[in-house]
Order: structure tokens, then sequence, then C-alpha cells
């Protein structure tokens, strides 16, 4: 090897500011046990196999840097002494030491072969306290610098295999480099060097993961459909009859109705059950990750597209695909979608041939797509291709009979989840669940009844403050809007007028320590305690305004 003061030269302290320089280049003075700490974090983490591969790919950004300085600092040396700038860079960064073994170049056909031995790896120390003895060798990123540099260098892919390694017990490690078409298993080498797929893998697994999980949840065969009402049972009716055909089904619904119980138990009841059930919320998925997901990538597709990957359409082949708030689905991907529609096939990103697919499309919306079409949001043919067969899911408040079945179905429900023996509910939970809104439908009551069941101590009722908590509890005694006193549903008055007669209190006492009670139980909101008191915040207000006077006028 040459001598290396030419390169020691190129390598400045700056301290003042905080940086080291090799020829423009910034380095960094790193501990070794920092990098092996990181090392072992990697191979615990994403194992041995992807900390590998990183680790050949940051080795191979290093040297593909230093071949840049090569030509550079020695521009008129014989060719090994100007190659040699990179293995002697390695050793004065401190990575190995590097004896040359054989160097073969040819430039005319490009052939070569470059074997190296090397001592003191810093990552056979770093590997051999952590993890002991090896059966295979573990310099890796050494092996990717080599990789990079020679490659930068010779302007070809040049790749190398560590075919000693000390940390296999062998006296040193020896590596052997030659071009890709010059390995039997080049393409092999060469995919080592690509952008990981892990994390897509990861995702994939994801999704699985997600699909099985509501699949466990949620018994598909109808049996968490509850409810009698008029309204609820109209829309299952249709649910059955378009379980016997293959039509597209449009799920229309407020948000929390249940739409997504629905499509899995239409999907339960056709002639489709035992294939996949996909679904999808379009209003979920990034815009620009719509497409992929649904219709898939072809490798090379875009930069990252590193493997080939079906969409959720081929996913669900020979089954059902669900895509929830449709309505949300971004222009360019309801052009493709209906596409898919009329033609039966899918065309992955960057594929040149379409796919057949055999999919029944269910979809749902809790946005008016009618609206949508005239804000120029959503594709009016789309919308005639979806709005085929529309089911409409009622709202919970139109179909308030069915509360009270629903919630003791719940209450079953998370009681075995939670391991709790439950009665049921008390009159006044039940009372105030029949008065309450749903905004959140079915799932807002499921929500209610899980924290009740939590709440509520194992074998007694689940009661009103269980459901609500931090509302206050309602009063016993309300003033009917006629002025006179009212009983509460479910509570017994006449102690309490009892008590008034027995004491001679006044109307007008007992009227106005009702009032100020209901203000104060609702902390000085007198919208709130007019509503529990049953009168308007107008009469509450003129009442309040009135003197105490000891007797009625
Ligand atoms: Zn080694």
């Amino acid at each position: 090897m040459p001598g290396a003061d030419d390169l020691r030269r190129l390598i400045h302290f700056s301290a003042h500011d905080g940086r080291i320089w090799l020829a423009g280049q910034r380095m960094l003075l790193i501990h070794a046990a920092a990098l092996g700490a990181l090392r072992r974090e990697l191979i615990q983490t994403i194992g041995r196999d992807a900390t590998r591969r990183l680790l050949l790919r940051a080795g191979y950004a290093a040297g593909l840097a230093d071949a840049q300085l090569a030509r550079q600092v020695r521009p008129k040396a014989p060719l090994f002494e100007v190659f040699a700038v990179g293995p002697q860079l390695h050793m004065l960064e401190g990575a190995v030491q590097v004896t040359p073994e054989r160097f073969e170049y040819d430039a005319d056909t490009g052939h070569y072969l470059g074997v190296y031995r090397w001592d003191h790896s810093w990552e056979v120390d770093a590997h051999v306290r952590d993890f002991g003895p090896q059966s295979e060798p573990v310099c890796w990123m050494l092996l990717g610098y080599a990789s990079g540099y020679t490659s930068g260098f010779f302007g070809q892919p040049v790749y190398y295999k560590e075919v000693a390694c000390a940390a296999c017990g062998q006296g040193h490690c020896r590596i052997e480099g030659r071009p890709q078409h010059a390995w039997p298993d080049g393409e092999l080498l060469a995919a080592d060097y690509e952008a990981d797929p892990m994390l897509l893998r990861l995702e994939d697994l994801q999704q699985q993961v997600e699909t099985l999980r509501s699949t466990l949840n949620t018994p598909d065969d109808g049996s968490t459909l509850v409810g009698d009402s008029a309204a609820f049972q109209r829309a299952l009716e249709l649910l059955r009859k378009a379980a016997q055909t293959q039509v597209t089904v449009l799920l229309t619904g407020e948000t929390g109705v249940g739409k997504e119980r629905f499509a899995r138990t239409l999907h339960a009841w056709s002639q489709r059950a035992s294939g996949p059930f996909v679904a999808v919320n379009c209003a979920a998925l990034p815009t620009d990750l719509i497409e992929s997901e649904l219709f898939g990538v072809e490798r090379g597709a875009y930069t990252g597209a590193h493997t080939a990957r079906p969409g959720r359409f081929e996913r669900a082949h020979g089954g059902t695909l669900f895509l929830d708030e449709i309505g949300d689905m971004p222009l360019p991907a309801q052009a493709k979608l209906l596409r898919v529609l009329q033609e039966g096939e899918v065309e992955r990103l960057g594929a040149s041939h379409p796919k057949k697919v055999d999919v029944r499309l269910v979809a749902a919306t809790n946005v008016d797509l009618e609206e949508a079409v005239a804000q120029g949001r959503f594709r009016r043919d789309l919308l005639y291709r979806l709005n085929v067969y529309p089911i409409r899911i009622p709202p919970l408040r139109e179909r308030t009979e069915d509360i009270e079945p629903l919630a003791r179905h719940l209450i079953r429900r998370f009681a075995a989840q939670h391991g709790k023996h439950m009665i049921g509910l008390s009159d006044r939970a039940l009372d105030a669940m029949r008065s309450y809104t749903w905004p959140g439908n079915v799932r807002e009551l499921e929500n209610l009844i899980e924290r009740g069941v939590i709440l509520a101590a194992s074998g007694t009722r689940i009661d009103l403050e269980h459901l609500f908590p931090g509302r206050p509890p309602e009063p016993e005694v309300v003033l009917g809007n006629d002025g006179r006193l009212a009983k509460h549903p479910g509570t017994d008055v006449g102690h309490v007028l009892d008590d008034m007669v027995r004491r001679g209190m006044s109307l007008a006492q007992l009227e106005r320590g009702l009032l100020q009670e209901a203000v104060q139980r609702h902390a000085g909101n007198l919208t709130a305690a007019a509503r529990a008191l049953g009168m308007t915040r107008a009469q509450l207000r003129y009442r309040l305004a009135q003197p105490t006077q000891e007797s009625a006028p």
C-alpha cells in the first residue's frame, strides 16, 4: 500500500465550530461503543437479517462518498495506488486494517477481482462482545463500504462477499469482490442494497390483524343486528333480499348506525360467505395512497415501490369489498373505481395489463351523495353505479323502542367480556336513555354501555351515573309546566309531600328551595336547571326573580 500522508492531510479538526472535515465531507468521531449499542438494538428490534441489510446500505453510502475523493487525491498515480485510497481511508477512519491480497482489473472488459484481508474489524469486536462467537460473517457495514467504494470507483456495480470472518473463529476476515454479473447470485447480492420492504410488510400484517380482530369481535351471522322496530326491520329485510343477489349495495345512514355491521352481515348471508370480506375506510386513507391501496402497485411503479402489492380489490376476489365513507374518495380514485365497476377488472399502478376480479361491492356513506355531486365533489356517473340498491339504516332516535333490547344485548356482551355479572339497567337509566338523542347512534350506545358495565359494581344494576358520569342526577320531584309538583318517573314523591304538609312549609318556600337546588346542581347553568325541572329557561328566570314571600299570594 502507498503511504497515507496525503490522506492524513485531508482531515481537518475544526474544533471551534464543532466539525471535522475529510476533504469537504463532514465526518464524526463516534465511539465504537455507541455504534455497537445501536447495532445491538437494531438486531434485537428488527432482527438480524434486516439489520444486516440496513448496515450494508449505510456502509455503501460511506464507501460511495469516499470513492469521489480517490481520483481527486491521487490524480496521476498508477491505478492500484489511486484505488488504494479507499482501503486506506477505511483504515484511517478506524474501521478495519486492510491488507490487499489480489487486485485484478481490466478496463476493456470491466473484469475486476479484489481479495482483501481484514484484521481488527470493529464489527467483529462489537458483535462478539454482545452475542458471542458466530457461524456467519458479521462485518456488514464494512462489506457495504467495500461494495460502495468499488462500485463508485469503477462506475459499475461491484459486490463483495465475506468469505471468512474472525467472528466465526477464523484468524481474520477475508473479502472477495467481483462485478455483479460475474457472481452467479449477483441479483441476490444487489437486492440486499435495495431499500427494505420491511415497513410495507409490517403495514400489510397490521391490516391483516385489524381485519382478523374485527372478525373475532363481531360475529357476522346477524345476531348483532338487534331491533324489532318497523324502521329497522325494513332495512334488514332489504339486506336479506340483497344477500341472495350480486347487486351493488349502497348503505346510507348517520355515523355510528352500524353500516359496517350491515355490510358484514350481507357478506355472511351471501353465497360469498366463505370468501374474504375486505373493509376500506376511504376517509382514513391518505389521498395519495388510496389508489395504490385499492388497486395495487406493480414493482417500480413509482419511487419506493420496491415490491409488487395487490390492492384491496384483488384481495377481496371471490368475496365482498366494503368501501366505507365513499363520499370522501378523491375524484381521480373515483374515476378509476368507476372503470373497475364497468369492466370488472383492475389495473395495478404501473401495470400494463388489467386483471379480472370477482368482487361484490358494498359502499357506505353518511354524507348526502346527491349534494356532493352538486358541489362537484362526487361523480354523478359513479353515484348512478353505486345507487342501484340503497339501504337506509335509521338513526337510533327513530327507533327508540329498540334501545332497551339493544342495551340488554350489549350488557350481556360487555359483562362477559369484562368478567362481570350485571342484573340490568335501573329505571332511571333506561328513562334517560330513551329521552337522549343519540347523535353517535348505536356506536355511542355501545360506548356508554361498556362504560356502564365497567363502572357499576358486579351483581348490581347499571344506573344513570354509570352511563352519564359527571351529569348530576335528575331531581326526584319536578315542577310540571302547569306549575304543579309532579312525580319524576320512577320515584316516589309521597314522602316529600308528607314532609311538606307536616312542617307547614309554604308552596313558595318549597318552590324557591327546589329552584335553587336545581340551579346549584347544574353549577349555575340556567338552561340545564330549567330542563331538569321541566320548564323553560325564561320561566325559571322569572320565578327566581320573584321576591321570597312567607305565604302564597
Ligand atoms: Zn468479519
